[in-house]
C-alpha cells in the first residue's frame, strides 16, 4: 500500500515536466503555481493574448489540486454561504465547456454519476430550507425514500479524476504557448512604486507587468498586509480501495461528511478529514481507519476491497470560507486567485472567467465583490 503524498498519484498520473530554459524573461503575465487555480487563470489569461509564464516551486499540479476528490459539486451545497455556492456552481456548470476545450488527448474521466446523501438534514435544516437553497441555485435534486431513510439525490453531479485533470490542463497550457517554469519557487514579488515589477527565483528575477496569486495554502506569503490568519491550510486525508471484484458502486455517496467517488476503472476513492494542522500533509493511521470504517458501512462491499493508496492534501482556507480574488487594493498589477477550500476544484473554470474578466476590464458574470482581497488586510 502506498502512504504518502508523492505525485505519482491516485491515477498514475502520466505527464512530467522537463525543466525548461527560460527564453524571456518578461512576461506580460506571471501566474505564481501551477494548481486548478493558476492553470485555469493561464488558460484564460492566455486567451485574451496576453503572454503568459507559470511558476511552481514543484512537479505543477502535485499539490491541493492533485489530492483531492475532484466532486464537481460543493458537498451539502446549501450549507454554504451564498457567494460561494454561486461561484462554486457557475463553475460546476462551466466544466464540460472547458473540458471540450482542452488540447491534450488526455481523458480527465468525467464522470456524470450523481451524488446521493444520506441523512441530508442537519441541525437548524428542514427539507424546505434544503430544497429552497439548491432550487435557487438550479441543482436538480430528488428527495428520495430507502431502507436507511430518506436521502437527496443530485442526479446532475460528476466528478473528474485529478491528476489526469491536471496533466490535461498543463498539456493545453504548453501547446497554447504558456510558459511553464517547474520547480521555481517563487521567493518574493518585487513592488517599486506601488507597482507589481517582477518574481523573484532564486535562479533569476522574471520581470512582469501583472502577477497572479494561485499558490494555494502557500499564497499568504505573496499578499503584503493581510491580517494574519486571513489563509491557511486544512489538511484533508483519503484513501483509494480496489475492489477485487464489480462492487455495484455507480454513484458518489455521503453521509457524516464521508464520501465514496467511483472512478472508471473500478477504484473507489474515499474522502475526507478536515484538519488544522499548519503545513504537516502527514497521513495519520487513526484518521485512516476512521475513514475506511465509514467506508465499509456507506457501502459494505467495500469491506473485502484492498486499500491502494493513502494522502493527504492541503486545501487554501481562508477565514470567512470565500475565495479570494481580485487586484491587491494598494498594489497595481498584484491579482490573486486562491482560498477554494472544499471546493476549489468546482469552481476554478467560474474562477479563472471571473479573474481574466476583471483584469481585461470585461463585464463579470458574478459580482466580484463578495470575493476580494480588501476584506482580508489590516485597516
Ligand atoms: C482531500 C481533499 C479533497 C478535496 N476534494 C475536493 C472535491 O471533491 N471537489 C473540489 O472542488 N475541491 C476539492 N478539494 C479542494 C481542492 O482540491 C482545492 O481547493 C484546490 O485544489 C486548490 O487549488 P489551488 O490551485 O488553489 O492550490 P494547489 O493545488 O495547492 O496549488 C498551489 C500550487 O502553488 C505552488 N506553490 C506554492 N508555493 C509556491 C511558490 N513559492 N512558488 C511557486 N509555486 C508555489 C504549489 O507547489 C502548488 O502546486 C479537496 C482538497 C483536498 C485536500
Amino acid at each position: 500500500m502506498r502512504s504518502d503524498s508523492s505525485n505519482s498519484g491516485p491515477s498514475g498520473s502520466a505527464v512530467r515536466w522537463p525543466l525548461l530554459p527560460v527564453t524571456s524573461t518578461r512576461f506580460d503575465i506571471i501566474v505564481i503555481g501551477a494548481g486548478i487555480a493558476g492553470l485555469t487563470s493561464a488558460l484564460a489569461l492566455r486567451e485574451t493574448g496576453c503572454s503568459v509564464a507559470v511558476l511552481d516551486r514543484g512537479e505543477p499540479g502535485a499539490e491541493a489540486s492533485w489530492a483531492g476528490g475532484g466532486i464537481l459539486c460543493p458537498l451539502y451545497a446549501w450549507r454554504y454561504p451564498p457567494a460561494v455556492l454561486a461561484v462554486a456552481v457557475a463553475g460546476m456548470r462551466r466544466y464540460p465547456a472547458l473540458l471540450a476545450s482542452l488540447d491534450s488527448g488526455i481523458d480527465p474521466e468525467r464522470m456524470v454519476t450523481g451524488m446521493r446523501i444520506l441523512d441530508p438534514i442537519g441541525a437548524d435544516e428542514t427539507r424546505d430550507s434544503i430544497t429552497a437553497t439548491l432550487s435557487g441555485v438550479g441543482i436538480r435534486h430528488e428527495w428520495q425514500p430507502g431502507t436507511a431513510g430518506e436521502s437527496l439525490w443530485l442526479p446532475e453531479v460528476a466528478n473528474v479524476r485529478n491528476p489526469r485533470l491536471l496533466d490535461a490542463l498543463l498539456e493545453t497550457a504548453r501547446a497554447q504557448g504558456v510558459a511553464l517554469f517547474p520547480q521555481r519557487a517563487a521567493q518574493g514579488v518585487e513592488i517599486h512604486s506601488g507597482r507589481v515589477d517582477a518574481v523573484r527565483t532564486a535562479t533569476g528575477t522574471l520581470r512582469a507587468e501583472r502577477v497572479v496569486v494561485a499558490a494555494g495554502a502557500w499564497s499568504e506569503a505573496f499578499i503584503p498586509g493581510l491580517r494574519a490568519g486571513s489563509l491557511f491550510p486544512v489538511r484533508g486525508q483519503m484513501l483509494r480501495v480496489e475492489p477485487r471484484a464489480a462492487n455495484g458502486l455507480d454513484h458518489i455517496r455521503m453521509k457524516d461528511n464521508v464520501y465514496l467517488i467511483p472512478r472508471v476503472d473500478g477504484s473507489v476513492v474515499v474522502g475526507s478529514t478536515v484538519e488544522h494542522a499548519g503545513f504537516d500533509k502527514t497521513v495519520d493511521d487513526d484518521a485512516q481507519v476512521g475513514l475506511h470504517d465509514a467506508a465499509c458501512r456507506l457501502w459494505p462491499a467495500l469491506a473485502e476491497a484492498a486499500v491502494t493508496h493513502r494522502w493527504a492534501g492541503l486545501r487554501p482556507g481562508s477565514v470567512d470560507e470565500h475565495p479570494v480574488l481580485g487586484e491587491h487594493p494598494e498594489i497595481d498589477g498584484l491579482w490573486v486567485n486562491t482560498g477554494g477550500f472544499r471546493n476549489g476544484l468546482a469552481m476554478a473554470p467560474a474562477t479563472a472567467d471571473l479573474l481574466a474578466a476583471l483584469m481585461t476590464g470585461q463585464p463579470t458574470a458574478l459580482d466580484p465583490a463578495p470575493y476580494r482581497v480588501e476584506r482580508l488586510l489590516a485597516s
